[in-house]
């Protein structure tokens, strides 16, 4: 059976962001297809991707939408982010940097998202602790003080990246539907 052609009650639009390289593209390739790529490149990026998920009795559709690489040349437009229901916001364990750049993204959703948009933040690249940069404390802290869902995850282990995407949605659910 071809689940696109499923009777869906509900679509959203979801967002991810954060700076290059942190996984964006291969966290949604890990939920929407379960494929993860060792080398991906920054221009293979799809621009969305879907999948459908049960939440009781409804069927939700989720479109996804991937930067395709723009965010390394801060070309993000507020077209990405109009309609938006939902964003994860991603940032890289082993960078720091990454970490220091949320300000800007947080800025930037709340400048061009719609102000009751359900964000998660996302540390990823859990599997690689030993190069970790950042704590898990400081992104609880980050996620607390701005009111936000927490997770980390790895694309690479398929370690909480159904669950990240999945508290996203369910929330958007919640507050939507
Ligand atoms: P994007 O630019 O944010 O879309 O990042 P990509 O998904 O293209 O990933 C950038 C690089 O990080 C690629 O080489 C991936 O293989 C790698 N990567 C992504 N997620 C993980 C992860 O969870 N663990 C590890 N070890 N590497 C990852
Ligand atoms: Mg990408």
């Amino acid at each position: 059976a071809n689940s696109v052609d499923e009777e869906c009650d509900y679509l959203f639009k979801a967002v991810l962001i954060g700076d290059s390289a942190v996984g964006k593209s291969n966290l949604l390739s890990r939920f929407a297809k379960d494929e993860f790529y060792l080398d991906s490149k920054p221009t293979i990026g799809v621009e969305f991707a879907y999948r459908n998920i049960r939440v009781g009795d409804k069927l939700i559709k989720s479109q996804i939408w991937d930067t395709a690489g723009q965010e390394r040349f801060r070309a993000i437009t507020s077209s990405y982010y109009r309609g938006a229901l939902g964003a994860l916001l991603v940032y890289d364990i082993t960078r720091r940097s990454t970490f220091e750049n949320l300000r800007k993204w947080l800025k930037e959703l709340r400048e061009f998202g719609s102000p009751e948009m359900v964000i998660v933040l996302v540390g990823n690249k859990s599997d690689l602790s030993q190069s970790r940069e950042v704590k898990l404390e400081d992104g609880q802290s980050l996620a607390q003080l701005e009111e936000l869902s927490f997770m980390e995850t790895s694309a690479k282990e398929n370690l909480n990246v159904e669950e990240a995407f999945l508290q996203m949605i369910t929330r958007i659910y919640e507050l939507n539907c």
